[in-house]
């Protein structure tokens, strides 16, 4: 297989390991952006390691911030000459700590501490959540967890109106950090006024995918389906599985989220014993898989970067595992959000994706990753495909595509050759970035259909995706069979 790389892309200077390009990597990187990265010099060489889709995390940061960010993004990447993603998250019904105006402050362990609802600044001793059910729902000897599970009190005493709590683990806690009552009913809505707010600015802002947080079941992603709707927005919403009741109803749930689903295993890990994890991070992915939609893997992936330069052999693996389990990309949050080598982070991920590519079971996932109904025509033209890559030697699948839709099909069935996805949508090629295998570009495209053949086996070779001489599959749809997928060519390139 010729893989090139197309003139004028930047290659990352990773001590000489890794000279290569992301366009080359197949298994995605999410970078969330926060106070270590969001200054534009860091974004780009961020950009430059290899990240596909940047994260916005709404919990965090208020609206000008992410405005400039987005703004910072957009024209980094123009320069470039590199596009990204943008994926914001939004908050959910996530119980938060109110404010910490000094910053971070130590919960000691074996201290009290007391919970309140009023609006007050927090201190050691003193944790505000805006919750008026707050002391109706918590009884003695419950437990709460603080800042993603890493803070443990538990309830000694509820005056009706405030909870005392002593402290079984203690740590840091600044503002926002999240609470978590595993077992407990926290009766909130699951999608709040705020979060409208924010899919509003994220339309206004042109924002790649929406992750909505702390899904239970597939209806809980309707308040934000029906906003998009009324702001006659289609951006993909990926679903967040954090809560036990999600895992239990993934199908229902990937079925719905029209952006994919996310692997959350921060708060999932909180919710459910940690030891089913990794259980359950398996069957995610792989309902995810049979029904073609796209997965992220999520949090802690490089914990240990958060303060060094490199990270455990335990985290490689678990990354590595991820990626074996079949997922389109892999997430760094605290690494890059709030960690000292926010870069590097983004290196490591890059070198650990691409060692672990050369080993997937490409060919058994062929057969059996996606879910094979009957009459279906775009999975059955876009399998054989893949299967004709394998018998036929082909070199690239080539995909001209508007929404994107013939792309993703196609990378269900993870094809060991480039997916090249052309189109002339910025929007779906952003889009695009977020999924395994598939390198989108943009080019303006005939409609006349021998024409369009040819230009695809152009495009292969402009994008370095194949050479003359080569075979190629082009894989598309068109329209006026309203068949979904249906047009599949072996194409000798010129
Ligand atoms: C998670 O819990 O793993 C997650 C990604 O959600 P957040 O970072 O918003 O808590």
């Amino acid at each position: 297989m010729t893989i090139l790389h197309s003139p004028g892309r930047p290659a990352c200077d990773d001590a000489g390991v890794n000279q290569t390009h992301s366009e080359t990597r197949r298994t995605k990187i999410v970078a969330t952006v926060g106070p270590a990265s969001w200054d534009p010099p860091v974004l780009e060489q961020m950009i430059i390691a290899g990240v596909d889709v940047f994260r916005l995390n709404f919990s965090h940061g208020d609206g000008p911030t992410h405005v400039r960010v987005i703004k910072d993004i957009r024209e980094i990447s123009e320069r470039l000459d590199l596009e990204v993603g943008i994926l914001g998250d939004l908050p959910g019904p996530k119980l938060r700590v109110g404010d910490y105006p000094q910053g971070v402050v130590d919960i000691v362990h074996g201290s009290t501490v007391t919970i309140t609802p009023d609006d007050v600044p927090g201190t050691e001793t003193l944790i505000p959540v805006d919750w008026p059910e707050l002391s109706g729902s918590l009884k003695v000897e419950d437990t709460v967890y603080l800042a993603d599970g890493s803070i443990r009190l538990r309830v000694i005493g509820n005056d009706g109106r405030v909870v005392q709590c002593e402290v079984e683990v203690g740590g840091p806690l600044s503002s926002h950090k999240g609470m978590n009552l595993p077992g407990v009913e926290a009766g909130l809505d699951s999608v709040s006024e705020d979060d409208l707010r924010w899919v509003e600015f994220a339309v206004a802002n042109q924002i790649d995918y929406l992750a909505v947080s702390f899904v239970r079941k597939a209806d809980d992603l309707d308040p934000v389906l029906d906003k998009l709707s009324e702001l006659k927005s289609d951006i993909p919403i990926i679903a967040k599985i954090e809560k036990p009741q999600a895992a239990d109803a993934v199908e229902d749930i990937v079925e719905k989220a029209t952006g994919g689903i996310m692997v959350a295993r921060g708060d999932l890990g909180i919710e459910v014993p940690l030891s089913k994890v990794p259980v359950l991070q398996k069957s995610l992915i792989r309902a995810a898989g049979q029904a073609g939609k796209t997965v992220i893997t999520a949090t802690q992936m490089l914990a240990s970067m958060v303060s060094a330069k490199r990270p455990t052999r335990a985290e490689v693996t678990d990354v590595a595992t991820a990626i074996y389990d079949g997922t389109d990309a892999i997430m760094l949050s605290e690494e890059t959000a709030v960690g000292d080598y926010p870069v590097e982070a983004v290196k490591v991920m890059d070198q650990i994706a691409r060692g672990t590519e050369t080993d997937l079971p490409y060919w058994d996932w062929v057969l059996n990753r996606v879910r094979q109904d009957e009459m279906d025509v775009s999975d059955s033209v876009t399998q054989s495909a893949v299967i004709a890559a394998y018998r036929l030697n082909l070199q690239a699948i080539v995909v001209p595509t508007a929404s994107g839709r013939t792309a993703k099909v196609v990378a269900a069935h993870r094809p060991q050759v480039p997916v090249l996805a052309v189109t002339h949508s910025v929007r779906t090629q952003r889009q695009l970035k977020l999924i395994f295998g598939v390198r989108p570009v943009v080019n303006d495209q005939t409609t006349e259909i021998r024409n369009l053949l040819y230009e695809c086996a152009d495009d292969a070779v402009t994008y370095g995706a194949a050479a003359s001489g080569d075979l190629i599959a082009i894989v598309a749809g068109l329209s006026d069979m309203q068949l979904g997928t249906n047009l599949f060519e072996v194409h000798r390139v010129p």
